[in-house]
């Protein structure tokens, strides 16, 4: 879908914020391992987390091409601040404005477009890619529902007001017996026990969370009893394209900081992008780009017409994380050994890189699905 001349405008207003305001903050974000306040406040106000919320509920019903352009250009100044917007999105609100009943949406995605933080736990300890072997329960009793289990590697997780979650209803029943809730932080028996260090995507708050039995309403069910699964994989349809366009943004920058750097540096008596072997390694990086990018909006686009949307969006999860990889490697390359040091932000454009290659479902599991939605189609 073409962005509409709103989102265009509202796009270059978020090109200025993000070179003037969060790209001179993102080596200190690393280091700091978290994103401060003030620039998640700057982003309420420029009205980001309600873009994407339907008008009804407060949003400004922007597309889902404009979602993704806005992760994209937020991730190429700095990947762990695109990812407050992207959890929120993507992975909270979608879900509920797929599945949710009304209800639901006006109390939580009205937040949302207020600006409040959100995420989705499924990981568990011994469930990462086989999803449907989650074991944490849910047990009725009466209008609620009683939590116990823990969920793992949270994104958002200190910063989030509540969290979409799975959970076991019927044990009998494999995938077809686990069901999707929301629950609000501060919820007695809910809590986060404990932070996860990581190489990369360092500002962004990774947490353990533990349900004690914790007692959910039963209007906080996403879609039906026994139907999560499916909640579950649909929102994942959407948000690996939210990382794709992280991949393409992280991607980018490393590129365009190489090929500055490298017009500047002199070997030789001459600029190192006077070398054909400079030169060429740049004529691979850009075009491995540039195909992830059209990959990745066309996923945006199949996404929004739910036509092949399945398909499309595992190929430019994968493609677009193998490429931020490859041109994030290249990149440091050219800046030889000052690459490796922390006074550039090649070496963080790599870390940052590793983990689009990892989470909403690793790369060989979108090769599981890509292979099988082929497969499917002959
Ligand atoms: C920083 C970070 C943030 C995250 N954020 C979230 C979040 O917000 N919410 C959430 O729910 N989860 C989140 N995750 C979890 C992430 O989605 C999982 O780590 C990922 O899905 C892989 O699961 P696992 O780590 O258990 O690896 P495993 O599933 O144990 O996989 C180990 C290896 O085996 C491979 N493998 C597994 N099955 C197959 C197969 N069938 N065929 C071939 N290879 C296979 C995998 O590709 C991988 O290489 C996050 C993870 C990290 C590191």
């Amino acid at each position: 879908m073409k962005l509409s001349e709103d989102e265009v405008q509202v796009l270059d207003v978020l090109r200025r914020f993000v070179e003037t305001e969060v790209k001179p903050l993102a080596m200190e974000i690393d280091k700091t391992k978290s994103v401060p306040e003030k620039i998640i406040s700057r982003m309420r106000e420029l009205g980001l987390f309600a873009s994407y919320i339907p008008t009804e509920y407060g949003g400004a019903g922007l597309s889902f091409t404009f979602l993704v352009n806005a992760i994209e250009i937020l991730s190429s100044a700095c990947a762990s601040t695109a990812l407050v917007l992207d959890g929120a999105e993507t992975l909270f609100a979608e879900p509920i404005m797929m599945f949710g009943s009304h209800e639901l949406k006006q109390k939580y995605l009205t937040q949302v477009a207020e600006g409040a933080v959100g995420g989705l736990a499924i990981t568990e300890p011994g469930a990462g890619s086989d999803a449907a072997s989650i074991r944490t329960t849910a047990t009725r009793k009466g209008e609620v529902y009683v939590i116990n289990g823990t969920k793992t590697f949270i994104t958002n997780g200190r910063i989030s007001k509540f969290f979409v979650f799975d959970a076991v209803t019927d044990s009998t029943k494999g995938h077809r017996g686990i069901t999707t809730f929301v629950i609000d932080t501060g919820t007695p028996g809910f809590h986060i026990s404990r932070d996860i260090e990581k190489m990369g995507i360092r500002g962004s708050s990774t947490v353990e969370l533990v349900f004690e039995n914790a007692e959910v309403p039963a209007s906080n069910i996403v879609g039906k009893e026994n139907e999560g699964f499916k909640v579950i994989m649909e929102t994942l349809d959407a948000g690996r394209v939210g990382i794709a366009a992280q991949a393409v943004g992280i991607a980018k920058s490393a590129l365009d900081e190489a090929i500055a750097y490298a017009r500047e540096r002199k070997q030789f008596g001459q600029p190192i992008t006077e070398f054909q072997g400079i030169q060429f390694m740049i004529a691979d990086m850009a075009t491995q780009l540039e195909a992830a990018r059209l990959l990745t909006y066309a996923a945006a686009e199949a996404w929004e017409e739910r036509k092949d949307s399945v398909r499309l969006s595992s190929m430019a999860k994968m493609f677009a994380s193998d490429v931020a990889m490859k041109v994030t490697v290249e990149a440091q390359q050219l800046f030889g050994g000052y690459g490796y040091t922390t006074d550039f932000d090649a070496e963080r454009h790599v870390r940052d890189a590793k983990i689009t290659q990892i989470y909403e479902g690793t790369n060989q599991i979108q090769r599981v699905i890509i292979a099988r939605e082929t497969l499917r189609r002959l």
